[in-house]
């Protein structure tokens, strides 16, 4: 069946055409008012909205809504009300308030909040989000809302990140004045994020209690062929995949969200989706729902979508590159290098200005992708390293080489000035090869930031990212104010030497997955926070407290609450990864390693009664290795479950979470080790769940 796609893409979302049609014409321009320019929404207006939005979801098939949140579970959050009120007797009507729209109060007591709320204080608030468009999935007007607590305190990861957005906004159009340019009046982020995922069977995925509890695989011994031949990155798309993908496409397209690329990854099962970038708070909203449904889509096809950063031992696990710009009201990309001089400064200034953002805060930006299944990849060969440094490329690196030697910079020989000004260099769009081993890399007219997990919301990345770049250009704002207009670029060129000089050491332009780097990074005096419970106290700092409190982001509570949150998120999660691999064990692998040990034993028995003189050493040297292997995990299973009770009674989270990353892990490493040993001695028939060779090569 042909698609009209242009008529089916954003069919299902409150789109301004249909904000048009619908609303009075004053009512129209003033809820645009708000949106564009963040403005308090009055009553009548919200009414007005109320009516239309009921209407056109009715329309497309809804009978209830929900608002729609981003709580700290990672997850998205929903309570279904419908539209009916009784009208009279057995009547009814579908209705729907201004006040419905704009205010929810779902109990805010089973979320996690770190210690914020008493249970006793259980209510919470949603709060209609206008920017991001109302949508229509499964019979139900979805309302983008922010989610706080009783007394206001953020619950959610929405609120931080349109503050953060407006932080950035104000110090951008306040620089941008100072620097001349008139004609701007707001700066927004935009995002686009890539998103790798698995795809596995159904069937073979049920059988698999670490993929069900988990996400991810806890035991497996390696397929025969993993990622070497290199065969599987932008290979041809095999008849399942490509199926599920289009339909994909179609279910995203519906909600305006625009799918771009796809194409499989470097692990085999692996693949890939981007979309055309948008606006930071649009963008994030996108991508949750993206997840949301690359899951759903996937079920119709009898597969399952795995979005965990490690799902397989010994292949790339997945990640989510965070492509960030900054872009003006009148579509401007700041982060283009631009033609003229003019807007060369502006260019300097802002990438500057990032590059000092991540060079101060780089362990916020470290903090910003930790969780417990990111561990698994940052630092290994196949995602950046855990060190946060920037790369810039050859040509914008000779471009900061020649402002801090004052050199002319140029395709011509380098000429020395006497003056610092007029050195403000003329250059094209980067154009020098990619580098892929780089956590934060400009990659022609945006910043890439490649540590973030698969699984992750990509809103913390981003709140951390514009908040330290609005401080960067705050404290570039102190020493350029009062400067004339004719000294401005000089007094530019000035700042942008001492900037250099100072946050130079986080740019690197080699290859960052060498042992070279690290120690490099050492000599540098970078951080290298290899763990989750090693980067998460860095939160907590004053450091970080005076950034988000300055910029009011979060406050000193809501900050401690978050930290209070990630570290009990890991620790959770990998006792609940020990509780399953115990399970696994006891109650599936160890069975039918005694079983398969048996049978041999019997059949050595057996042969020997028959023929005295036959040898039996082969069998005698399996029985031994699988008995071997029974005692070791059951005795490792005893320490793993001590683990467990451990970390589970540790006096606070930290210590929960040290545990977790430094015995339960490492115990867990070592029973997998024999397990996977023991594996590749046992046929598949008599193995309890399917081994990697059919999950990664089945489809
Ligand atoms: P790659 O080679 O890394 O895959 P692409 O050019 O395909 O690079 O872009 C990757 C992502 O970057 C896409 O989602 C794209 O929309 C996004 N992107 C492009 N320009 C911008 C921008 N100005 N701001 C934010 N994201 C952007
Ligand atoms: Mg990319």
């Amino acid at each position: 069946m042909n698609q009209n796609i242009p008529e089916l893409y954003g069919s299902m979302i409150f789109s301004d055409k249909v904000m048009r049609n619908k609303l009075p014409k004053d009512m129209y321009k003033a809820l645009r008012k708000t949106i564009e320019n963040g403005t308090h929404l009055e009553l009548d207006v919200a009414n007005s909205v109320a009516v239309a939005m009921k209407e056109w979801a009715v329309e497309n098939g809804a009978t209830h809504y929900t608002h729609w949140f981003q709580p700290m579970t990672g997850f998205t959050a929903e309570k279904h009300d419908s539209f009916i009120s009784p009208s009279g007797e057995g009547e009814v009507i579908m209705d729907f308030s201004g006040k419905e729209l704009v205010k929810g109060e779902p109990d805010a007591s089973s979320f996690p909040s770190g210690g914020l709320r008493a249970t006793f204080e259980a209510r919470g608030y949603t709060a209609w989000d206008p920017t991001s468009p109302a949508f229509i999935k499964d019979k139900t007007l979805y309302i983008p809302t922010a989610f706080c607590s009783y007394n206001g305190e953020v619950l959610d990861k929405k609120t931080p990140l349109l503050r953060s957005m407006e932080a950035l906004n104000l110090q951008a159009v306040k620089m941008l004045k100072l620097l001349g340019n008139e004609t701007v009046t707001r700066v927004s982020t935009t995002i686009g994020p890539e998103q790798e995922y698995f795809l596995v069977d159904k069937e073979l995925y049920e059988q698999r209690k670490d993929l069900v509890f988990c996400g991810r695989t806890l035991l497996g011994a390696p397929a025969p062929k993993g990622q070497e031949m290199e065969d599987h990155y932008f290979g041809t798309l095999k008849p399942r995949v490509s199926a599920y993908m289009h339909d994909l496409d179609v279910e995203l397209w519906k909600l305006g969200i625009p799918a771009k690329t796809k194409h499989n990854e470097v692990a085999p099962a692996q693949h890939e989706l981007a979309p055309v970038f948008d606006t930071a708070n649009i963008a994030v909203d996108h991508n949750q729902l993206t997840m949301e449904i690359m899951k759903k889509v996937a079920e119709k096809h009898g597969l399952v979508c795995l979005l965990h950063e490690k799902p397989f031992e010994g292949i790339n696990g997945s990640g989510k590159h965070n492509n960030w710009s900054l872009i003006t009201d009148d579509g401007v990309n700041l982060l283009n290098p631009g033609r003229t001089p003019a807007q060369n400064i502006q260019f300097l200034v802002f990438l500057m200005a990032v590059i000092k953002a991540v060079d101060d805060y780089a362990d916020l930006m470290r903090i910003s992708a930790a969780s417990a299944g990111n561990d698994h990849r940052l630092g290994g060969n196949e995602a950046p390293p855990a060190i946060v440094s920037i790369f810039l490329g050859d040509e914008l690196n000779a471009v900061l080489e020649s402002i801090e030697n004052d050199t002319y910079f140029g395709k011509q020989e380098k000429i020395q000035l006497d003056t610092g000004a007029h050195v403000l260099p003329h250059f094209t769009k980067d154009n020098t090869d990619r580098n892929r081993t780089s956590p934060f890399a400009f990659t022609g007219n945006k910043f890439e930031f490649r540590m973030l997990g698969s699984s992750a919301s990509v809103s913390t990345p981003n709140i951390v990212l514009n908040t330290a770049v609005a401080e960067a250009l705050a404290q570039f704002y102190q020493e350029l104010e009062g400067t004339r207009p004719e000294d401005m670029e000089k007094a530019v060129h000035e700042l942008l030497k001492r900037a250099i000089r100072k946050h130079k050491k986080v740019i690197f332009n080699g290859n960052g997955y060498s042992p070279e780097w690290v120690a490099e990074a050492e000599k540098r005096g970078l951080y290298n926070l290899v763990s989750t419970p090693e980067c998460l106290p860095y939160f907590v700092k004053d450091r970080s407290v005076e950034l988000f409190t300055k910029h009011h982001i979060f406050t000193k509570e809501e900050i401690f609450s978050r930290y209070e949150i990630l570290l009990e998120n890991y620790a959770k999660t990998i006792c609940i990864e020990a509780r399953t691999m115990t399970e696994m064990l006891t109650k599936d692998f160890l069975p039918a390693l005694s079983a398969y040990s048996g049978e041999i034993a019997d059949n050595a028995s057996a042969k020997k009664a028959l023929l005295p003189s036959l040898s039996t050493a082969a069998e005698e040297r399996l029985v031994t290795e699988l008995t071997e292997a029974y005692a070791a995990i059951t005795d490792g299973l005893e320490e793993l479950k001590d683990l467990t009770a451990k970390a589970a009674q540790a006096g606070d989270m930290k210590q929960a979470a040290d545990i977790c990353r430094e015995e339960l892990l490492v115990k867990m490493d070592a029973l997998r080790g024999t397990a996977d040993r023991a594996e590749a001695l046992i046929p598949d028939c008599e193995l309890p769940y399917p081994t990697y060779d059919r999950l990664l090569f089945s489809l």
